[in-house]
């Protein structure tokens, strides 16, 4: 989508609706119903709304949108708490002074600057479903980056809805940014499974596709870690 703020806003668009993936920072739901509206959709034709994770750039905006848009919001239940304001949205990784400092920074950013309004989650996964009323997104639990972090995957198609399981620089698949990854182990170990899937194309939550051999640039990742 465009003109949204934050990570990159997906739609998923067949023929009988549409589903969501992730909402951008809080205020974003005035420029995500406008871009359905240039496709043509309404808030009506959404069918679900799939958080990838609990960073403010990805879940801002689902409170709002839940005042218009009645399809249940999809997240997974380890980051469920934190969308829903039971925890805050980043918790520091202990032992690391840096990665406090970043965490507690972003923690007064996401309350105090961009004032979060908690979403409610509707729907609770934890990897291995497929989701009803979306055309066949599967839900892969891929812990790390936050515990909850999954991506959705369009078997069919190939298509690899990635959140910030996987970031890119100049167009070449990366592990997540470590400095906002609560676990870089974990989060390079969930990558294993991915490179195992009839992946064409990766859609990360900060840049544009990435199509090129997607599953030998996850392996390449997981050999030099
Ligand atoms: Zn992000
Ligand atoms: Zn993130």
């Amino acid at each position: 989508m465009s003109g949204v703020k934050g990570a990159n806003v997906w739609v998923w668009d067949f023929q009988w609706g549409c589903v969501l993936i992730d909402s951008g920072v809080p205020r974003q739901q005035s420029a995500i119903l406008a871009n359905l509206q240039a496709m043509g959709r309404t808030p009506d034709h959404v069918k679900a709304m799939c958080c990838t994770h609990r960073h403010l750039d990805h879940c801002g905006s689902f409170a709002a949108l839940q005042q218009v848009v009645r399809a249940p919001l999809i997240a997974h239940s380890w980051d469920a708490p934190a969308i829903e304001g039971r925890e805050p949205l980043t918790s520091a990784a202990p032992g690391n002074p840096l990665k406090e400092l970043v965490d507690s920074l972003i923690r007064f950013s996401d309350n105090t600057v961009f004032g979060y309004v908690p979403a409610r989650v509707d729907a609770p996964v934890h990897g291995g479903e497929r989701l009803p009323d979306t055309h066949e997104l599967e839900v892969i639990h891929c812990p790390g980056h936050t515990p909850g972090s999954v991506c959705y995957f369009q078997r069919a198609r190939g298509v690899l809805f990635a959140g910030d399981v996987l970031s890119q620089r100049h167009g070449r698949l990366r592990p997540p940014r470590s400095i906002f990854t609560m676990n870089r182990e974990q989060a390079l170990e969930s990558l294993r499974p991915l490179a195992e899937l009839p992946i064409t194309a990766v859609l990360t939550a900060h840049g544009g596709p990435v199509a090129e051999h997607p599953a030998r640039q996850i392996a390449a990742i997981l050999r030099e870690g």
